[in-house]
Order: structure tokens, then C-alpha cells, then sequence
């Protein structure tokens, strides 16, 4: 039996069929006999949704109320999934970051996640419940919360992963793993079996934005067994 995370893009979770297409792969990780801690992005473009509807009320927002607003797309997206895995009959529960202990600094929109009080998930887990977390938020020390930054869904994965010591972190996005280019745009581009940590860096730098910078750093720090994949094809990816 291993400890699995298994991260879900905006893309994956977009609507309700994305949704339950998730549902599936998670059940199948779950029912092989795994632990699995998902975490996942607010659904579709609802991150830059809200902050249309914030400029829309003030342009000049505070941005401890722009978390409060931005967090919210993120638990849309754990309720909705935990919802269809119940309704597959699987144990499971959503949590939020402030419920799964996910303490960050309190630097309002590009907060960075300082410790995982692993108890509570700890305790699901034990009870064989698939835990389901939003990704992107934090708590701060004044119990507030905060945001991790553009594209920090990853982040969160790979620093649950640390924390929990997974098996293995996987990111599942919309293209099938990490290639030499965009192949969105670039027809040749050929895809990664393996990449190292300091390439995936690398790629980062040159623009490449298959991954949250900090997710790579944080990642290499503690030896995390990361994967980029499609939540679209099985097969495996980079
Ligand atoms: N929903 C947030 C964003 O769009 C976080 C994420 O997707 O990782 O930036
Ligand atoms: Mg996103």
C-alpha cells in the first residue's frame, strides 16, 4: 500500500462530466488499496472570474479580502468532487486549508505554506477516507486566510506529499507530461519520459508553466516523486 497525492488542474475540474472523470481516476487509485490525498484548483477560469467580480466592486480591493474572495473557487471544487465520490459510495472527505492544518506566512495573495499540522489528515487517513484539500489556500498566523500565488494548486500537492511522506505526487493537468516545448505550439515538441529537478527549473525560467516554480524548489528539497500527467489519456507521463 502506498500514499499517493494526486493534484487536479482547473482544466480537469472544469465542469461537472471533468468532475467525475477526476472522481474515476481517484476511485481507481483508492480501490487498488492506496491512502490518496487529493488536492485540487478552483474549476476552470473561476480564479479569474472572482477577480473580475472583486475589480467590478473596488479595483483597489485589500488583498486580505481578495483571498477571502479567491480561496472560495478552490472549496467549490473539493465539495463538488468529494459529492461525486460519495455518490460512487467511496469514504471521503473535503477539507479546507484552515481544516487540514496548511499554515502559511501572511503575505496576502503570494502567502508560502510554513507547516502541515498533519493531524487531522492523519486522522482520515486512518479511517480510510480519500481526503480531498484545497489547494491554493493557506491559514495565517492570525487564522486568516491567504492564497499562494497564481498557478500554487501544485505547491500545495507537492508540500502535502513532503509533509505526509508520499510514494508519490501526481499533477495531472490537460497535456500528457512535460515536453522540450509548448507542444500547443510547437508540433515537434517531444515529450519527457524523465526530467531532473533542475531542468524542470530551468524550463520554468525559459517560461514553461507546466508547474509552479515553488512546487519544482519545494520538490527538490524533499526528494518528492513527482509526476506530470493527463487527467484526458491514460497513460503515464513525465
Ligand atoms: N486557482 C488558482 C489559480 O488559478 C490556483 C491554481 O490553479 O493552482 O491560479
Ligand atoms: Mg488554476
Amino acid at each position: 500500500m502506498s500514499l499517493i497525492v494526486q493534484k487536479f488542474g482547473g482544466s480537469s475540474v472544469r465542469d461537472a462530466e471533468r468532475i467525475q472523470n477526476v472522481a474515476r481516476i481517484i476511485a481507481e487509485t483508492y480501490v487498488k488499496g492506496n491512502d490518496v490525498i487529493v488536492v485540487l484548483s478552483a474549476q476552470g477560469d473561476t480564479t479569474d472570474d472572482l477577480i473580475e467580480k472583486a475589480k467590478e466592486i473596488n479595483p483597489s480591493a485589500s488583498k486580505r479580502e481578495l483571498d477571502m474572495l479567491l480561496s472560495t473557487g478552490e472549496q467549490i471544487s473539493v465539495s463538488l468532487c468529494a459529492m461525486a465520490l460519495e455518490a460512487m459510495g467511496l469514504p471521503c472527505v473535503s477539507l479546507t486549508a484552515w481544516q487540514a492544518g496548511i499554515q502559511s506566512t501572511a503575505v496576502h495573495t503570494d502567502a508560502r505554506i510554513k507547516r502541515i499540522d498533519s493531524e487531522r489528515i492523519q486522522a482520515e487517513l486512518d479511517q480510510h477516507r480519500i481526503v480531498i484539500v484545497t489547494g491554493f489556500q493557506g491559514v495565517d498566523r492570525s487564522g486568516d486566510v491567504t492564497t499562494l500565488g497564481r498557478g500554487g494548486s501544485d505547491t500545495s500537492a507537492v508540500a502535502l506529499a513532503a509533509a505526509f511522506r508520499a510514494d508519490l505526487c501526481q499533477i495531472y493537468t490537460d497535456v500528457d507530461g512535460v515536453y522540450t516545448t509548448d507542444p500547443r505550439l510547437v508540433p515537434t515538441a517531444r515529450k519527457l519520459e524523465e526530467i531532473t529537478y533542475d531542468e524542470m527549473l530551468e524550463l520554468a525560467s525559459q517560461g514553461a508553466q507546466v508547474l509552479h516554480n515553488r512546487s519544482v524548489e519545494l520538490a527538490k528539497k524533499f526528494r518528492v516523486n513527482l509526476e506530470v500527467l493527463s487527467s484526458l489519456e491514460r497513460k503515464p507521463g513525465t
